[in-house]
C-alpha cells in the first residue's frame, strides 16, 4: 500500500456516506469529506496528525495570503495529487528492498513480535511473562489490514513511551498532548479541519528536497547504542512531524481475511514485525508545532511537552494550553500561537473554533488511559489577551485553593486520624473540577467579550465565580461525606469538618481577594 496514492483513509462524506479515500480526495468539493472515522480514538488523533504532517511537508502555503486562499477555496484535487505523487516513493508501507513508511531502513536481525504489540496498550514482555495481562489481554489483534497497520505505526512512533532498555521514547517524550484547532461549524470539511493546523513557510522552513533529514526512514537509522542523540539542529525542522524512535520492520503476512481492528476485508494483512532497541534517541530543545510545552523561565531545563494527565484535562489546564500560564511556564503550541496572533483575525468572519486536545496518560511504559477534551479559544487583541490571562489565573487559583481545603476536610470527615490516612482523594478533586467547569467557561466567555480597555472585570462576574466555588465545595463535601453507609457515619466528625471547611474558605487570602472584587465598586 502506498500512503500517498492508494485508497486507505476511512472517512465520512457530507451526506453521511462512509468511504475509503486516497489522501488527495480531501479536496473534492462535490459531497466533500467531512470527517475521519478511525476505528479507535488514538488512531483518530494519529490520522489527523499524519495528514497535517503530510500537508505541512508537501503542500505548505508560501505565506498567510496563500494560506487564506486555500482556506476559502480548497485546491483542485489534481494540484494536491501531483504534489503527493512526487513524494509517493517515500510512503510505501511494505517494500522488500527499499525504504518503508516509519520503518527501519535496514534491520537484518531483531526480535519478532506479534502485530498487536504495535498497539500502545498491549501488555509488554514482562507482563506477559508474569501472566499479568488481566485487563488488556494479549493477542486480541492478530492480523491488521494495511490501513490499520500504517495508522498503528504512526500512533506508536509519535507517542512512544519508554519500552525497556534502549527502546526509545517519541520525539515529544512518551504520551505527549496534541492540540488541534477545530472549526465549530458542523458542516466544515476535513480539508478545513486539517488546513487550520498547517503553518505557512514563513513560520516553518519548507522542504527543499525530501530526504532522511525529514523522513528518517529514507536513510540509515541514527542509532543510539553509544548514547548518540539526535537534536533539532542535526535534522530538518519538518522532522518533528515524522519522529521514528523505534526500529521496526513489518514481516509476516496473511492473505485474504478480515482485520481484527476495523473488521474490513483485505487482500493482505500483517501478523508480525521485527524490532530492535537503540533506535534514534531524540534529545535537545525539540518543539513539535502541534504540542503545548512547559518552558523553564530560568532557561536551565529543556522545554518539556505537556502530557496527558492523571485525572484528565480540565479548565485548570485551559490557560497553559490555549494561551500562556505564567505561573508554571506552560505555553500554547506554535499553531495555536499563530491563531491567537494572526490567523484568528483573518478568519474571524468564517465562524468560531475550539481546541481539540488529546493524548495518553502514561505511567512509564503503560498506557493508563486516553484523554480528550475540547477547549474554547477566542481571537483577542493583545490587551484583551493579557486581561483574560490575568482573570483566568485569578479564577483558577481560587478554585485550586478551594479544592485543597475541600480535600483536607473530606479526609477529616472520613478518618479519625486524617493525617495518617492514605486514601486516594483524587476522586474528590475530579468531582469539584467537573462541578465547576461549566460555570468557569460561561464566565470566561463573558470575560473574553469585554472591550480591551476594561481594567477591572465586572463585579458580578467575580460574585458569580465566588458563589460557584462556595456552592460546589459544599455540595461535593456533602455528597462525599453523607453518602457513606450509616454505620460508618460519624456525624460529629462530619459536622466539625464542615465547620472547619467554612471557616477556611472565608478566611483564605485568595478567596477573600476574589470576594473583595465581587462587591460593586461604590460599595468597595
Ligand atoms: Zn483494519
Amino acid at each position: 500500500m502506498n500512503l500517498m496514492t492508494d485508497h486507505w483513509i476511512p472517512v465520512i462524506r457530507q451526506n453521511g456516506q462512509p468511504d475509503i479515500i486516497a489522501l488527495w480526495q480531501i479536496t473534492e468539493v462535490d459531497n466533500p469529506v467531512v470527517e475521519i472515522t478511525a476505528s479507535r480514538p488514538d488512531f483518530q488523533g494519529a490520522l489527523y496528525q499524519l495528514l497535517i504532517g503530510t500537508l505541512q511537508t508537501c503542500f505548505a502555503p508560501e505565506d498567510e495570503d496563500q494560506w487564506l486562499d486555500y482556506w476559502q477555496q480548497s485546491p483542485e484535487p489534481d494540484e494536491l495529487q501531483a504534489c503527493l505523487e512526487k513524494v509517493a516513493f517515500a510512503f510505501e508501507l511494505d517494500a522488500v528492498d527499499g525504504p518503508a513508511f516509519l520503518q527501519d531502513f535496514d534491520l537484518p536481525d531483531g526480535e519478532t513480535k506479534g502485530i498487536s504489540a504495535l498497539l500502545i496498550e498491549s501488555p509488554g514482555g514482562k507482563t506477559l511473562k508474569d501472566n499479568l495481562d488481566h485487563f488488556v489481554k494479549r493477542d486480541r489483534a492478530n492480523q491488521l489490514c494495511p490501513s490499520c497497520t500504517a495508522t498503528a505505526l504512526f500512533t506508536l512512533q509519535t507517542n512512544a513511551p519508554s519500552g525497556g532498555v534502549g527502546h526509545r521514547v517519541g520525539l515529544r517524550g512518551g504520551g505527549p498532548l496534541t492540540s488541534l484547532i477545530f472549526p465549530k461549524d458542523p458542516s466544515a470539511t476535513l480539508w478545513q479541519k486539517l488546513w487550520l493546523n498547517v503553518l505557512n513557510q514563513e513560520e516553518l522552513e519548507p522542504a527543499e528536497k525530501i530526504d532522511s533529514s525529514i523522513l528518517p526512514w529514507l536513510g540509515k537509522t541514527r542509532v543510539s547504542e553509544k548514547g548518540k542523540i539526535t537534536s533539532p539542529a542535526e535534522v530538518h525542522p519538518l522532522h518533528a512531524y515524522w519522529g521514528m524512535p523505534r526500529r521496526i520492520r513489518l514481516t509476516t503476512k496473511i492473505a485474504n481475511t478480515d482485520c481484527d481492528l476495523c473488521g474490513n476485508h483485505a487482500e493482505l494483512l500483517y501478523q508480525a514485525y521485527r524490532t530492535k532497541n537503540y533506535g534514534t534517541n531524540y534529545d535537545g530543545a525539540w518543539i513539535h508545532p502541534l504540542t503545548p510545552y512547559r518552558f523553564d523561565s530560568k532557561k536551565v531545563n529543556l522545554p518539556l511537552s505537556l502530557k496527558g494527565q492523571q485525572g484528565g484535562l480540565g479548565y485548570r489546564h485551559w490557560l497553559g494550553i490555549t494561551l500562556q500560564d505564567n505561573d508554571n511556564g506552560d505555553k500554547a503550541s506554535k499553531t495555536v500561537q499563530l491563531y491567537n496572533q494572526e490567523r484568528g483575525r483573518i478568519i474571524s468572519d468564517s465562524g468560531a473554533v475550539s481546541l481539540w486536545c488529546f493524548g495518553y496518560d502514561m505511567d512509564n511504559m503503560k498506557a493508563r488511559c486516553w484523554y480528550e477534551s475540547r477547549f474554547p479559544i477566542y481571537y483577542l487583541s493583545e490587551m484583551q489577551r493579557n486581561n483574560l490571562t490575568d482573570w483566568a489565573t485569578e479564577f483558577v487559583n481560587a478554585a485550586k485553593e478551594t479544592v485543597k481545603m475541600l480535600r483536607e476536610e473530606v479526609k477529616s470527615a472520613w478518618f479519625s486520624h486524617p493525617k495518617d490516612a492514605k486514601g486516594d482523594m483524587s476522586q474528590i478533586d475530579a468531582q469539584f473540577w467537573q462541578a465547576t467547569e461549566m460555570d468557569f467557561y460561561r464566565l470566561l466567555e463573558q470575560l473574553a467579550m469585554l472591550p480591551e480597555d476594561t481594567r477591572m472585570a465586572p463585579s458580578e462576574i467575580y460574585a458569580s465565580w465566588h458563589e460557584t466555588l462556595r456552592k460546589q465545595m459544599n455540595h461535593v463535601f456533602e455528597t462525599a461525606t453523607l453518602a457513606s453507609t450509616p454505620e460508618d457515619l460519624n456525624l460529629k466528625r462530619i459536622v466539625t469538618a464542615q465547620k472547619a471547611l467554612r471557616i477556611k474558605f472565608y478566611s483564605n487570602k485568595i478567596i477573600k481577594a476574589l470576594k473583595a472584587k465581587a462587591k460593586p465598586e461604590e460599595a468597595a
